[in-house]
């Protein structure tokens, strides 16, 4: 299929050069100032007016407002009435689809998207999508997905949430390969929002308080394969390995049979015995120890998994399904291999922080609920990790941690806001487990209890506000405290 071939059939809903009249920005986070820049450049010409309902005022949205006072555009603040009535509303991710403030905008709007969905339509035809979503695992997929891309020789980068924003890249318009991390407050306000290939994950209760209700919060991450049936040869990688996405599976099923669809590619749980994979035409999987994928009529190799720098089976999963879209796109499975091999952990992600005498240290700062605490402390060897647990407590149920602690590791230390009902259900648990005030407090404790050869992880489980901004200033206050003591000893 030519460009223009592929532009007439995603039109109506792939813009392009079309008229987008009188639009509003709902939000003015940073996709929210991104979309009002790049409309901005076109007021007069493809926008007639610009209404930004900005919400809330703090210093940096009024200083913004200021900055960009002109002919045609309209700011306001704290309140959530929305005057007047809009073409197009782009909306944040910040704003929950179920607050009063979207609702109003909603009924003030022909249309709301999400600014996901504004830059994909606004791109050129000949551009390609890869979108991934999922609770976990979604930036380090993005990035990695890209960086095989960009070793390969391809014009990618990675946007959305990690990286420039969607509409940002577009207008730099510098790259063809768009590799999305898109979140599922940004997939609620799709319609037609149709990438190339779509990848999810994994779907495990998340974000409650934003979508109300998990059934909510699944029905957003479903809506990333709406519209793949309207793209030639597209795709879905579904990691069939978690329940989740195995639900999800056969709904697509039901839904969309595959021969009326998509292709489907489905990651399996790596026994070998995965009934999953009946019926599916391409399946990837583990084969000794090496990442394979099976496409209708060929078998690409990605190397072994003992060559990846990121560590755990959760990331074996991240990096057949950035292998795999890579190959979608033309990539050799020789390439996949060579560039998985380079690949370094992403910051905060199970990343290697030193060691403090023989005992290495992994700052994982980023798992903020139990699913990916428990997928790090997989991959460590069993009796030898003394797990960092606490922070700004969620409240949610402990059980399955509790479990997984007991599993595999020596010692839990609780610190936090969160640090006594962590520590109180650890009670009868049969694994060491220590009170703590504070990060360091805890860093403190783990020393102690740590021998040589042993790992102090920090995989806390929890949010991080109630000592931290947030968990990227935990993860380098946890480095900070690791080089510290490691200088320390040095001297
Ligand atoms: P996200 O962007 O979705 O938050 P990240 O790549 O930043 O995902 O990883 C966040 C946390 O999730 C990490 O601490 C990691 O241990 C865990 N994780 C990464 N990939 C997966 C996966 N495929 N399944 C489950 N957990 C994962």
């Amino acid at each position: 299929m030519d460009d223009a071939q592929y532009q007439a059939l995603l039109s109506p809903w792939k813009y392009s050069s079309g008229h987008l009249g009188r639009v509003l920005i709902l939000g003015l986070g940073k996709s929210g100032k991104a979309a009002f820049r790049y409309c901005k450049n076109l007021l007069g010409t493809r926008v007639d007016a610009i209404l930004v309902a900005g919400g809330a005022s703090c210093e940096d949205s009024l200083a913004f407002a200021a900055e960009n006072a002109a002919e045609g555009v309209e700011f306001f603040f704290d309140s959530y009435d929305i005057v007047g009535s809009w073409d197009l509303c782009i909306a944040s991710p910040g704003i929950p689809q179920f607050s009063d403030f979207y609702d109003a905008a909603a009924m003030a709007s022909r249309e709301l998207i999400s600014e996901v969905e504004f830059a994909w339509r606004e791109s050129t035809p000949s551009s390609r999508w890869i979108a991934i979503t999922g609770t976990n695992g979604k930036s380090t997929t993005t990035a990695l997905t890209a960086h095989i891309l960009r070793s390969a020789g391809k014009a990618a980068c990675a946007v959305g949430n990690i990286g420039d924003t969607c509409i940002d890249a577009v207008a730099q318009g510098r790259t063809d390969i768009y590799v999305a991390e898109v979140s599922s407050y940004q997939l609620a306000s799709t319609t037609y929002f149709a990438p190339d290939v779509a990848v999810l994950l994994n779907i495990t209760p998340d974000h409650l308080e934003w979508h109300k209700s998990h059934e909510e919060y699944v029905k957003a991450k479903m809506k990333i394969f709406n519209c793949l049936s309207l793209i030639p040869q597209s795709c879905a990688i579904l990691n069939a390995s978690d329940e989740g996405v195995w639900q999800a599976v056969n709904y697509l099923n039901a839904k969309t049979p595959e021969k009326d669809g998509f292709a489907r590619v489905i990651l399996g749980d790596f026994s070998g015995l995965d009934k999953r994979f009946e019926g599916a035409t391409q399946t990837a999987y583990l084969r000794d120890k090496n990442m394979c994928f099976q496409a209708a009529d060929q078998e690409f190799d990605f190397g072994s998994i003992d060559e990846l720098r990121i560590k755990g089976m959760h990331n074996v999963v991240n990096a057949l399904a950035a292998g795999i879209s890579a190959v979608l796109q033309g990539v050799s499975a020789a390439e996949v291999a060579a560039a998985l091999k380079t690949f370094e952990p992403l910051e905060h992600r199970i990343e290697p922080c030193g060691s403090v005498g023989g005992v290495a240290c992994y700052n994982d700062s980023k798992a903020t609920n139990s699913d990916s605490t428990l997928k790090a402390l997989e991959a460590f060897g069993a009796g030898k990790t003394v797990v960092l647990l606490g922070g700004y407590d969620k409240g949610t149920d402990l059980t399955a941690l509790v479990r997984g602690v007991e599993k595999s590791c020596k010692v839990a230390v609780c610190f936090g806001a969160a640090g006594p009902r962590f520590l109180e259900a650890f009670g009868a648990a049969s694994v060491a487990s220590f009170g703590a005030k504070n990060l360091k407090d805890a860093f403190d404790v783990a020393l102690k209890q740590a021998d040589f050869g042993d790992v102090i992880l920090l995989s806390p489980a929890c949010a991080s506000f109630d000592e931290f901004e947030n968990f990227e200033h935990r993860g380098r206050a946890f480095k900070e405290l690791v080089a510290d003591e490691a200088r320390k000893r040095g001297a």
